[in-house]
């Protein structure tokens, strides 16, 4: 099913974004969490590339998995900067003889080391490389692309990033899913002027429950977001009792999701990191608003 199709209703909706094992021995717990969060029936689930410490062998059969056995609907993520024209294409081969409908077309991060390299000799230099290379396959793919509220970290303007983001769009995205932001007037801000500079498509917006306090500096380090001082409070209040920092990251996150409910979005992600009860307890929370 192609993801977009789930948003036309009146319906709110929730998905969850999770990440494949770091290394081999890992892989059946993460299938475990994975399945815990497939259980829970989001709208659909997205299989991160070799984010966040996870390798990328494993986005496919974690995704497959979530499909063929939990039938929710799933977007894997593809990234193209450091590869080469024959592997990215062995890639979409995959993902289209797999039955996976949805890809986000990322990028990814420049590797350590590379960020002076001639990048004109690259096969492929930035995410809009990737969105044609699946348009040209001639598979039927639902393609996402990301974007950033509060500017990615390689842009020093905001109305350049804009721009880049409408091509990229033009050139077959389908929908949009934001970096995560902790302020959603940030994210309201954006929504304008991207609709101004005629981006049309679907923004998903990614929301984070920060559970404890080491991950707001790795949060940070990753996506530059601003803290608003409502939530560095909660952090210092909490911080230093796991499950207090637990239950408050939940609460903000929650909040965060009905103020964007409350304020015309209908389609949120969540940053899960493969968390089943943290997915269970936002789920518990809006169960109403959901329904
Ligand atoms: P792009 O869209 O290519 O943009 C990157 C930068 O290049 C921006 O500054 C943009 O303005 C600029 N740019 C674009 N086109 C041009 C042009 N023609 N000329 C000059 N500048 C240009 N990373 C992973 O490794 N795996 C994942 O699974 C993953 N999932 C993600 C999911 C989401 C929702 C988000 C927001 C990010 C994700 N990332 C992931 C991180 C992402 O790969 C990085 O943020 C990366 O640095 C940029 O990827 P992009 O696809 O946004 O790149």
């Amino acid at each position: 099913m192609k993801i977009t199709s789930l948003w036309k209703g009146e319906k709110f909706t929730l998905s969850f974004e999770v990440f494949p094992p770091k290394t081999d021995s890992a892989f059946e717990s993460v299938k475990t969490a994975t399945e815990e969060i497939a259980k829970l029936k989001p709208s659909f689930m997205s299989v991160t590339y070799g984010a966040g410490g996870g390798t990328s062998r494993y986005t496919l059969e974690i995704a497959k998995n979530i499909l063929k056995k939990y039938n929710v609907p799933t977007l894997a993520h593809l990234t193209c900067v450091s590869s080469t024209k024959e592997t990215v294409h062995k890639k979409i081969e995959e993902i289209r003889s797999s039955g996976i409908e949805n890809v986000m077309a990322l990028r990814g991060d420049i590797p350590a080391g590379m960020e002076d390299a001639d990048r004109s000799k690259w096969d492929y230099r930035y995410a809009i490389d990737l969105v044609r290379e699946l348009k040209a396959s001639g598979a039927d793919f639902c393609i996402g692309g990301a974007c950033y509220p509060e500017i990615h970290p390689e842009s020093t303007d905001q109305k350049e990033d804009i721009r880049h983001l409408k091509e990229k769009v033009d050139a077959g995205c389908d929908f949009l899913t934001t970096q995560m932001f902790f302020d959603n007037n940030l994210l309201y801000n954006f929504l304008y002027k991207i609709r101004e500079a005629g981006i049309t498509v679907p923004v998903i917006p990614g929301v984070m429950p920060i559970t404890n306090a080491n991950q707001v500096e790795r949060a940070i380090k990753l996506s530059g977001s601003f803290m608003p001082q409502r939530f560095k409070s909660l952090v210092d209040r909490f911080g230093k009792n796991p499950a207090a920092m637990k239950q408050a990251g939940i609460a903000y996150a929650t909040d965060q999701i009905i103020d964007l409910f409350a304020n015309g979005i209908k389609n949120v992600h969540i940053y899960s990191m493969n968390k089943p009860d943290v997915a269970e307890r936002i789920l518990r929370n809006l169960s109403d608003i959901l329904n």
